[in-house]
C-alpha cells in the first residue's frame, strides 16, 4: 500500500505554475492542482528557463520560428524583434538543468510555451504566419536527456486519464529509483516484476509478454543491462494510459485468484460489478474496492495478488480512480 505522503519524491515544474511571477508579462500561471494538492505529496523544484538564461521580467515574448515549415532549423526568437534569438541559450540551459536535476521522478511543464511546452506549441514561418506545432526548446532538450522521465503538461493534467497515468508513472519511476539504490540481484529483479505484472498487463499486453520473456533468461547479458532494458520497457508500457477494456481484462485476471475462495454469490456480484465498469456504469474504484475487499479476506491464499502494484499504484486519498 502506498503511503499517503512521500515528500522525498522530487518533481520538476515550470516555475510560473508554482505561482512565481516569471512570465514575459510579469504574471504567473499558478496551477492549484500542483500547489494545493500535489505539493502535499511531492517536493517541487521550480525552474523558469527564460529567466534562467538571463531574460528580464517583464520581457519581450518569444516564439518559435522556422524557415522550413519543420523543426530542422527552428529558432526561439523575439515576437516583436526576430533579431533576438535565444535558441542556443535555452539549449545550453536545458543541458545544464538536465545534469543538475538528475534526481527527479517527473516534470510538469507549462503548455503552449515556446520554452516549456511539450505538445502543440505554435511554430511560425519567417513571414509571421503560424504554420505548424512542435515542442518548446527547453522542454525538448530536457526530455531528450531524460527520455524515460514521466513528463506532462499542466493543462493535460485536467484530463482524468492523463492525470492518473502521470501519477502511475511518477510512483513507478520513484520506486524503481529506490529499488536500484538497494543493489540489484536476479531475485530482486524478478520480485520487482512480479509486483508490477498486472499494472503492465493493464497498459500493454505486448510489453507484458516481452518483459516476461526478457526476465526468463537472466544469463544472456549482464544483469545491469537487462535491468536497464526492463525499465525502458516498463516506462514505455506505462506511457500509454490503460483503457477501460484493458482494466476490465486485468480485473478479470485478478478475480481468478479468488476462485474456490469466495462463494458463488460473491463471485457473481464481483463479475457483475466488473461488467458494470466495462460498460461505463461505475468507475474503476468500484470493482477495485470489492476485489481488494475479497483479496484481503483471503490473505494467505492471495499473497501474490495482494502485492500487486496495480491495486495501489498511487495514494488512495488522491481519488484518481474515482473518475476513470
Ligand atoms: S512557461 Fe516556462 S519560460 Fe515561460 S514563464 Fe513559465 S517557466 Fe518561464
Amino acid at each position: 500500500m502506498k503511503e499517503s505522503i512521500e515528500s522525498n519524491i522530487k518533481i520538476g515544474i515550470s516555475a510560473c505554475l508554482m505561482g512565481q511571477p516569471v512570465r514575459f508579462n510579469g504574471g504567473h500561471k499558478r496551477s492549484r492542482f500542483c500547489t494545493d494538492v500535489l505539493s502535499k505529496y511531492f517536493e517541487f523544484v521550480g525552474v523558469c528557463p527564460e529567466v534562467g538564461i538571463g531574460m528580464s521580467t517583464p520581457r519581450q515574448a518569444i516564439r518559435l520560428m522556422s524557415e522550413n515549415a519543420d523543426d530542422s532549423n527552428i529558432r526561439a526568437v523575439g515576437s516583436d524583434d526576430a533579431s533576438l534569438d535565444v535558441t542556443e541559450q535555452l539549449i545550453d540551459y536545458a543541458e545544464q538543468k538536465a545534469s543538475e536535476m538528475n534526481d527527479l521522478c517527473g516534470f510538469i511543464f507549462m503548455q503552449k510555451s515556446p520554452s516549456c511546452g511539450v505538445y502543440g506549441v505554435k511554430r511560425y514561418l519567417a513571414n509571421g504566419h503560424p504554420e505548424g506545432t512542435t515542442s518548446g526548446i527547453f522542454a525538448r532538450e530536457f526530455i531528450a536527456r531524460h527520455p524515460l522521465l514521466p513528463v506532462e503538461e499542466a493543462g493535460r493534467l485536467n484530463d482524468d486519464a492523463l492525470r492518473e497515468n502521470f501519477m502511475v508513472r511518477v510512483y513507478t519511476y520513484h520506486e524503481w529509483t529506490s529499488f536500484r539504490q538497494q543493489g540489484l540481484t536476479p531475485a530482486s529483479l524478478i520480485d520487482f516484476h512480479s509486483r508490477y505484472k498486472y499494472l503492465v498487463m493493464a497498459h500493454s499486453l505486448v510489453h507484458y509478454k516481452s518483459m516476461g520473456q526478457l526476465l526468463a533468461n537472466l544469463t544472456r547479458d549482464t544483469l545491469e543491462h537487462i535491468a536497464d532494458e526492463y525499465f525502458e520497457q516498463l516506462m514505455t508500457a506505462l506511457a500509454k494510459p490503460a483503457s477501460r477494456k484493458m482494466h476490465t481484462n486485468t480485473l478479470m485476471h485478478l478475480q481468478g485468484y479468488l476462485k474456490n475462495l469466495v462463494t458463488a454469490q460473491d463471485k457473481q456480484e464481483l463479475t457483475g460489478i466488473i461488467e458494470q465498469y466495462r460498460t461505463g456504469i461505475v468507475p474503476l474504484i468500484v470493482p477495485l474496492t470489492l476485489l481488494k475487499h475479497h483479496l484481503n479476506h483471503h490473505e494467505e491464499a492471495n499473497a501474490y495478488a495482494r502485492q500487486q502494484v496495480y491495486l495501489n499504484p498511487h495514494p488512495y486519498e488522491l481519488g484518481l480512480r474515482n473518475s476513470l
